[in-house]
């Protein structure tokens, strides 16, 4: 027997109770039954936003909730300022292309954070700016972003939304959406919420909703004047996805429960663990500087494939952790401590990382890496 476990930054674990509620009966949507069931999804996802505004959820994977951002905010001719440090950031740039927006990137070295000065001075020398897409965690590399300090910085200009995928940042790390000002934060069901893939959600500021509303492009599926129409009476403008928000209702439980803050502790102590033991074991982070609290990225040591590492741990141990994209690839590897996770995830992890670079060849004490990790996890901070 292998037992499987999910270290991925996305599948991540899916908790039992709502695995078992999502396997009941599917009923129909247009019923009261459904109703009430949205109506408590709905409070619940503003507290998890810290938000007053309507979080609208969608039938679509994330990158459906990017889309519906850009389309719903800008028009083709328009211009945006795209924050570019990895997969994700890229992500931004290319909807916006393809609806015919006008993108300026600001390129970030992949690894490292994007300096706020550069945001500024961009802001300041083109005019006409009308968004800015950021990534709160960019989760192809690992890196966590200063995304109140950029909130600080938009904040100034009446015109400028200022808008964040905060797919692997939401129910991770501090996000609370009207405090800092943030215009319009979307993120998805397979990440942070504990849930299968399958859902995408979207809020939006005041000054966003207003933007919207006076926005002639083009959208049909993802207009979002219809879903909000719709969903401020607990229905969906087209067939939701009911098995899942029966799910999300269990997940959103859990965190409401847990609390946010507590949430957020305890990923980022889930986090400091895994940079501790992975550094205890002589190995690098990608981004030491500025590291989410989602997953860590980690440098393979020198002369060992990436590949070969993430293959192993998953042949011979069952788990799964991710690989680099493009130049990363066979560079990093990427281990997942967001969502379902507590202490013992992180201890079976690194146990696994630690006996898997040893079957390579890597010199190393076994539990050395366990050690810093257990040190983190149970010390008293
Ligand atoms: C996973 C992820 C996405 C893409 O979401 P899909 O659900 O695959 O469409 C976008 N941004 C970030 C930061 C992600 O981690």
């Amino acid at each position: 027997m292998q037992k499987k476990y999910l270290f991925s930054p996305g599948p991540t674990p899916v908790p039992s109770d709502a695995l078992l509620a999502m396997a009941a009966p599917v009923f129909h949507h247009r019923t009261p039954e459904f109703e009430a069931l949205f109506a408590k999804v709905r409070d619940n996802l503003k507290v998890v936003f810290k938000t007053e505004q309507e979080v609208l959820t969608l039938a679509c994977s994330g990158t459906g909730a990017m889309e519906a951002a850009v389309t719903n905010i800008l028009s083709a001719g328009d211009k945006a300022l795209v924050v570019v440090g990895g997969k994700f950031g890229q992500r931004w740039g290319d909807i916006c292309r393809a609806y015919g927006i006008e993108v300026i990137e600001i390129e970030v070295e992949w690894g490292t954070a994007v300096d706020l000065t550069e945001i500024a001075s961009c802001l300041e020398r083109e005019k006409g700016i009308k968004a800015v897409f950021t990534t709160y965690s960019e989760t192809s590399t690992g890196v966590k972003t200063d995304l109140k300090g950029i909130a600080e910085i938009v904040d100034v200009y009446e015109d400028v939304l200022l808008v964040t995928d905060a797919i692997t940042a939401l129910g991770v790390m501090e996000l609370p959406m009207d405090e800092w000002g943030i215009d319009v934060i979307v993120t998805g069901s397979q990440k942070a919420l504990m849930l299968p893939p399958g859902l995408a959600f979207i809020a939006l500021s005041q000054k966003a909703w207003d933007r919207v509303e006076g926005s002639g492009s083009r959208r049909f599926y993802f207009d979002l004047r219809k879903e909000k129409k719709a969903q401020l009476k607990n229905q969906t403008a087209f067939t939701p996805a009911v098995s899942l928000i029966v799910g999300l209702d269990r997940s959103l439980n859990r965190l409401v429960s847990e609390g946010m803050d507590n949430v957020v502790a305890r990923h980022a102590r889930l986090a400091r663990a895994t940079r501790s033991a992975v550094q205890a074991l002589g190995l690098k982070l990608l981004a030491p500087d500025s590291p989410s609290d989602a997953l860590t990225a980690v440098l393979a040591p020198e002369g060992i494939e990436a590949g070969r590492i993430i293959s192993l741990m998953n042949k011979k141990h069952g788990i799964t952790v991710a690989g680099g994209q493009d130049h990363l690839k066979g560079k990093i590897f990427r281990i997942s401590h967001m969502g379902f996770m507590d202490n013992f995830d992180i201890a079976v992890v690194i146990s696994a990382l630690e006996l898997t670079l040893k079957e390579l060849g890597f010199s190393l004490s076994l539990g050395s890496g366990l050690k810093a990790a257990q040190e983190e996890l149970f010390s008293n901070r």
